[in-house]
C-alpha cells in the first residue's frame, strides 16, 4: 500500500496543492481527473519528487518501508529511494533523442541500477515484447510514430520493476488513431496487476479499468469512488459541473 499525506505545492504566491490525501492499494488503478489546472500533473509529479513538496509525506508500507518526508534534511538521498520505486510515463515520452528504443530502456536498470549490460538488453526485449514493439529495438525515437514511442516511455518505466507506476496524460499528445494502442498497454499492466496512478482526459478508460477515480479542483481532492459511483451518482457539485462538460 502506498500512503501519501498532506501534500502541499506552492509556486510563488499560487498554492497549487493544498493538503492531498490518498492511499493507493497495491495493484490498484487510480484514475485521477479535474479540470484543466486543478494540480493534477502537479500532484503526479510530486509522487516522483520531480516536484517537490514543501509539506507532506509518501509511504511505502510494503517490506522494506520507505516513508518520505518532504520536510527532512535527509530528503535529496530519499528522492533516490523514491525513484526507484515509482516510474512516470510522461506526455511527451521523454525518449533520449540520441539513443535506440532499447538503449532507452536500459538506462535506468544499467546506469542507475548497476544492472549487467546483457542481462538488462534480454529483459529490455522482454518489455519490447510485452508493449508490441520487439522489431523496432534498434529503431531510434525519430523513427517510430508517437503511440510506439509512449509504448517505449512505458517499457522504459517499467524497467526498473517500479513497485508504482505513474501516467501523467499519457495519450494527450498522439494523434487520435494512436491513442488506443496505448491504453490497450496500460489496459494490460492493470490486467497483470501493476500499480497504477494515471492523470487523464479518457473517460472510458477510467470507466473500463479504474478501481478507483478521484476528481481534483482548486489542488483538492473533491470527490473519490467507483467509477460507477462517481460517473453516475456523483456527490459535489464540482464533479456534476465537470462531468457535465464533459458530455
Ligand atoms: P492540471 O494538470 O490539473 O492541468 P497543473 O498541475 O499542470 O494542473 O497546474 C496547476 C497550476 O500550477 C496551474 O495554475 C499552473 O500554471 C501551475 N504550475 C504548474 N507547474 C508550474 C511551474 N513549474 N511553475 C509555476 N507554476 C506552475
Amino acid at each position: 500500500m502506498i500512503e501519501v499525506r498532506n501534500i502541499h505545492k506552492t509556486f510563488g504566491d499560487n498554492a497549487v496543492l493544498r493538503g492531498i490525501d490518498l492511499t493507493i492499494q497495491k495493484g490498484q488503478v487510480v484514475v485521477i481527473l479535474g479540470p484543466s489546472g486543478s494540480g493534477k500533473t502537479t500532484f503526479l509529479r510530486c509522487l516522483n519528487a520531480l516536484e517537490l513538496p514543501e509539506q507532506g509525506t509518501i509511504t511505502f508500507t510494503h517490506d522494506p518501508m520507505l516513508k518520505i518526508d518532504f520536510t527532512s534534511p535527509s530528503i535529496q538521498k530519499d528522492i533516490l529511494a523514491l525513484r526507484r520505486r515509482s516510474g512516470m510515463v510522461f506526455q511527451q515520452y521523454n525518449l533520449f533523442p540520441h539513443k535506440t528504443a532499447l538503449e532507452n530502456i536500459i538506462e535506468g536498470p544499467v546506469y542507475v541500477q548497476g544492472k549487467n549490460i546483457a542481462v538488462a538488453k534480454q529483459e529490455a526485449m522482454v518489455l519490447l515484447e510485452k508493449v508490441g514493439l520487439v522489431d523496432k529495438a534498434n529503431l531510434y525515437p525519430f523513427q517510430l510514430s508517437g503511440g510506439q514511442q509512449q509504448r517505449v516511455g512505458i517499457a522504459r518505466a517499467l524497467a526498473i520493476q517500479p513497485e508504482l507506476m505513474l501516467f501523467d496524460e499519457p495519450t494527450s499528445a498522439l494523434d487520435p488513431e494512436l491513442v488506443q494502442d496505448v491504453l490497450n498497454t496500460m489496459k494490460e499492466l492493470a490486467h497483470e496487476g501493476w500499480t497504477m496512478v494515471v492523470v487523464t482526459h479518457e473517460i472510458k478508460f477510467a470507466l473500463d479499468v479504474a478501481d478507483s477515480v478521484v476528481v481534483m479542483d482548486g489542488g483538492v481532492i473533491v470527490e473519490q469512488g467507483s467509477p460507477e459511483d462517481l460517473f453516475h451518482h456523483p456527490q459535489h457539485e464540482r464533479t456534476k459541473a465537470f462531468l457535465q462538460r464533459l458530455r
